[in-house]
Formats: structure tokens, sequence, C-alpha cells
């Protein structure tokens, strides 16, 4: 599976809820739909329908592996940062549900955490 980005994404952040976790897609980068593009192997991703209060689906590469996170998933959408080749020139800007993060990862940067989604929380 391969895709490409024709401009950087408009955001990274960190989500350390165990959810994302568990797929390795904890730092994503949000996209906009008409950046994204599919080179080759769309139809080998696959995809975990999300339930509520979870939002987002979780697709991944049958062939590879890879976790995408959610290309597709409207006007602007979150993906795995770890899936990109290339520096997408955005850096963290926030760390969400820093509660469930386990003890034994550290946060080494400035940006903001906040207990849960930061919509939904004080910092
Ligand atoms: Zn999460």
């Amino acid at each position: 599976m391969a895709f490409s980005l024709t401009a950087p994404p408009t955001m990274m952040a960190t989500c350390h809820c165990s959810r994302c976790r568990k797929v390795g897609a904890s730092t994503f980068v949000f996209v906009e739909a008409e950046t994204f593009h599919w080179i080759s192997g769309q139809d080998a991703v696959a995809r975990f329908k999300a339930e509520p209060p979870s939002r987002y689906d979780r697709c991944f590469c049958r062939h590879c592996g890879t976790a995408l996170g959610e290309p597709g998933g409207g006007a602007s959408f979150p993906i795995n940062a770890q899936c990109l080749d290339d520096d997408p020139q955005v850096r963290a800007r926030f760390h969400e549900f820093v509660v469930e993060k386990p003890d034994w990862y550290q946060i080494c940067d400035d940006a903001v955490q906040f207990a849960a989604h930061p919509v939904k929380s004080a910092e």
C-alpha cells in the first residue's frame, strides 16, 4: 500500500489512549482529503469500525500490516505519523488522554497535555 500527500499535514498530535497505543498509531497527523492520493494497494486496506465513544475507524494494510489511521474519513482525517516516509514538516501540537499513558512512557517535549480529548477536558 502506498499513498502520497500533495501538501503537508495540518497538524500532529499524540494520543495515549489504549486503543491508539495498541495499533501503534498513537502519533498521528491530520491531512486534508484533497491532498491524500492513493498510489497502490487501496483495495488491501482493512477497516475496524469505531464504536462510540471512539470516533475514528482503524485501518491497516492486509499485506504489510501497516497501521494507517483513517484515510478517507471526511474532509480532514487522521493518519498514522509512523507510516510517513518523509518528514511531514509538522511537530506535535498536544498530547491527549495522558491519564491513560503507561508509566514507562515519558513525554519529552513541550507540547500541551490534556487528560482526555482536548475539547472535552481542561489542561
Ligand atoms: Zn486514542
